[in-house]
């Protein structure tokens, strides 16, 4: 559950993102005029306090959402907003998230003692295409901010943003679709586009919901409001951005010891480590043929490659006999597949706890190559 304060309520459309928007939609439904910007009873809700003289909003809440139905930087909150910035200030135990279409108008809209920005404070910039996208993160780039996010949300088609996230200034990226009756397609390909050129570029990423159409596949769903969200979670292909890559140690096992180092929540740290202290995985490395190959070919193509022989080896149950495939050789992803215990069926199991007597979900297929290019990634950067 997520906080949300609302000091104004009301807006005016200013993209093709805000066709279908929700604030529209459900003051619809009461008859109330959504492009009157007012001031709610909520204003002032970060920094009042209860009958003990504490704060009704917890730092454990964060972080709060600021502004869910309107837009912070909207011109009929100009004379607001002042208070706004000094209440976030003042809460300077509390995160809060700022989401916004409209990034041109940040600079004229910030307290003067932002220098480069509140600590305590994140802009996210919503790009809903390509278009959009090209407009706002040029500028979004050069703010004064401490912590940038993107959201894609509504997802309206394809996105290209791997130029804008090697920048390094981007912290984490959300995709979602569009919810109500007339919400617009939101295609899984899209979601796994975004979310690969974030693996690659060390971003963090969330596949927050679905949306009321989903595509996967070529067929088209339509999925109900209280399943959206749970149906982008039991795709589980978030992914942790690795905070801090440690310089590179002097051996192997050192390496794997400084895994501290890595996010405790990158899903593989606790695998990779596990496989490092077992004498048959632990002095397996790329050959330097292997390496070449790794370098010489881009990220995108050697994780199809990765996933293509995923699918072909591991992806269906094969006989006990011909349920091995380690011994290909050639290829960086077969070592790497040694090296994780991915080389069968039986690893598989032991180690990942996948079942062998059936197929590999999607989701398993997704894993085993993450972690293989996890894999990879890792003896490239230590050996
Ligand atoms: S900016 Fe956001 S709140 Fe405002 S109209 Fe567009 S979608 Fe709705």
């Amino acid at each position: 559950m997520r906080s949300v304060w609302n000091p104004w309520h009301g807006c005016k459309r200013v993209s093709t993102g805000c066709l279908n928007c929700y604030v529209y939609r459900m003051d619809s439904m009461i008859g109330r005029d959504s492009s009157i910007v007012e001031k709610t009873q909520a204003f002032a809700y970060a920094t009042a306090k209860n009958r003990y003289g504490e704060y009704k909003l917890s730092s454990t809440e964060s972080p709060v959402y600021v502004c869910l139905s309107s837009d912070f930087f909207i011109e009929e909150a100009d004379e607001w907003r002042q208070e706004i910035w000094d209440m976030i200030h003042t809460r300077s135990d509390v995160h809060f998230k700022i989401i916004t279409k409209r990034i041109d108008r940040f600079m004229q809209c910030i307290p003067e003692n932002w220098q480069d920005g509140y600590e305590n404070v994140t802009i996210v910039c919503t790009c809903e295409n390509q278009k959009m996208t090209d407009k706002r993160l040029p500028l979004f780039l050069t703010l004064p901010v401490r912590h940038r996010e993107i959201i894609h949300e509504p997802m309206l088609e394809r996105i290209e943003i791997e130029t804008y996230l090697q920048s390094r200034k981007i912290e984490a990226v959300t995709c979602g679709g569009e919810s109500g009756k007339n919400a617009r397609l939101c295609d899984y390909e899209w979601i796994l586009h975004t979310r690969a050129q974030c693996v690659r570029q060390n971003v963090s990423f969330c596949f927050k919901q679905t949306g009321e159409n989903f595509g996967k596949d070529g067929r088209i769903y339509h999925i109900d409001r209280k399943y959206q969200i749970p149906q982008a979670r039991k795709a589980e292909i978030d992914f942790h951005a690795v905070k801090s890559l440690s310089p590179p140690p002097k051996n192997r096992q050192q390496k794997y010891q400084e895994s501290k180092e890595y996010d405790v929540a990158n899903p593989f740290n606790s695998i990779l480590l596990q496989l490092s202290k077992s004498p048959l995985y632990s002095d397996i490395f790329l050959t330097q043929k292997e390496r070449n190959y790794y370098i010489a070919h881009d990220w995108e193509e050697l994780r199809r490659e990765t996933e293509e022989i995923v699918r072909k080896n591991l992806f269906h149950t094969v006989s006990k006999e011909k349920d091995h495939h380690c011994r290909q050789w050639g290829h960086p992803v077969y070592t790497a597949q040694r090296a994780t215990a991915c080389c069968c069926r039986k690893c598989l199991y032991e180690w990942h706890n996948i079942p062998p007597n059936r197929k590999l979900t999607e989701r398993e297929v997704l894993y085993v190559t993450d972690l293989l290019m996890e894999w990879m990634k890792r003896d490239i950067q230590y050996s």
